[in-house]
């Protein structure tokens, strides 16, 4: 068996020790004699992984007592929807266009109400956070949202937007669970778990209990009303239970690794080798204004396009995955989540050293 380094921007690489583990248990769950994939998600062996692994991620998190942990399906886009069917009580909402998955969230809202984009770093590709710290916020706006690390762009917002006292909304699928946050500081926070979590198909939404309510949009279908979800305690109908059982895995994980505090240090110094040789490298260069930069979603050019598809052919040869940037900005991407062990990224690094030797 060889295992690549995988730097997909998602779905992505998960740690070795819970797939091992998964693979272990897939014909025979603690002596269950079935697998969790063809167990009833009403069974007490099932109840028990979905109870542990809420568990788990409220430790994790710290999340607050007045926040529901919803374990959903639909991918991180149903949520554009779910959000202003559920929260749009005044029909307006303010959003920050950071990339394409604020600007589909902020299009989709237009739906259902009145989408004000407060701030955006269109101007520029995305390539910066604009400054949050005096906006014109809506006087009725239900909520503010942000895509709090942008996968594409390769951009984070290094402190939250000032929201005039506003709800905030966060989509955090490729930043989920890489470094502690403030929970009490959110209103909804979510992310589809296929970055960092997790295999795809689950959507974890942490969401503050008096948000949660059947003051929704007219005609919204009982699926997408959060308070179905937060009455059945995520068991309204059958859940993604194979994948929330290995979101479970993954929490224990991160447990393990010290937590978040200290998967963040960890993540810190990852990147650190990443940008520190895209700082000094005369061949490569990263695109994001550096004090935006994600710890997350590394993108970088050579400003030659021929030379970027030959990078990433070679680097594909010599065992590094998944490089190309996305198609909308081209160039290259490395995505270092949580399970890239730091290896993986000192070896790109070493890679990308002897690329440069040669095509300088
Ligand atoms: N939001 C962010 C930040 C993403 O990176 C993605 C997918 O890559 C999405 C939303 C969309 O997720 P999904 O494919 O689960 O709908």
């Amino acid at each position: 068996m060889s295992r690549v380094y995988n730097f997909s921007a998602g779905p992505a690489v998960l740690p070795e020790e819970v797939l091992k583990e998964a693979a272990a248990e897939m014909l025979d769950y603690k002596g269950c004699g079935m697998s969790v994939m063809e167990m009833s998600h009403r069974s007490s062996v099932f109840q028990e992984i979905i109870e542990t692994a809420e568990a788990d991620i409220r430790d994790l998190m710290q999340i607050p007592d007045n926040y529901k942990v919803l374990f959903l399906q639909g991918g991180a886009s149903q949520q554009f929807a779910m959000i202003p069917m559920n929260l749009m009580k005044n029909k307006v909402a303010d959003y920050i266009v950071t990339g394409q998955w604020a600007k589909k969230a902020a299009k989709e809202a237009e739906k259902y109400g009145e989408v004000h984009v407060v701030a955006s770093s269109e101007d520029k590709t995305f390539s910066y956070i604009p400054d949050c710290s005096d906006l014109d916020i809506s006087e009725d706006a239900d909520y503010v949202y942000i895509c709090e690390n942008n996968t594409i762009y390769g951009t984070k917002f290094k402190e939250l937007p000032n929201t005039k006292g506003k709800t905030l909304v966060a989509d955090v699928s490729s930043c989920f669970l890489s470094e502690p946050v403030d929970v009490s500081k959110y209103g909804v926070i979510y992310g589809g778990v296929q970055k960092n979590v997790g295999p795809a198909g689950v959507v974890i939404a942490i969401i503050r209990e008096d948000l949660i309510t059947d003051d929704v949009l007219e005609g919204t279908p009982t699926m997408l009303k959060y308070k179905t979800h937060a009455d059945a305690k995520s068991l309204y109908n059958t859940p993604p239970a194979y994948g929330i059982y290995i979101c479970g895995k993954v929490f224990k994980w991160l447990k393990k690794q010290g937590g978040l505090e200290a998967i963040k240090e960890r993540n810190e110094k990852k990147a650190e080798i990443l940008y520190d040789y895209l700082d000094e490298s005369k061949l490569f260069k990263g695109t994001v204004v550096p004090k935006d930069r994600s710890l997350m979603n590394v993108p970088f050019v050579t400003g030659d396009k021929d030379l970027d598809a030959k990078f990433v052919k070679e680097a594909k040869k010599a065992g590094f995955e998944n490089l190309k940037g996305h198609r909308s900005v081209g160039g290259m991407r490395a995505s270092i989540y949580n399970a890239m062990p730091i290896e993986g990224v000192e070896k790109l690094v070493e890679f990308m050293k002897a690329f440069e030797k040669e095509n300088l």
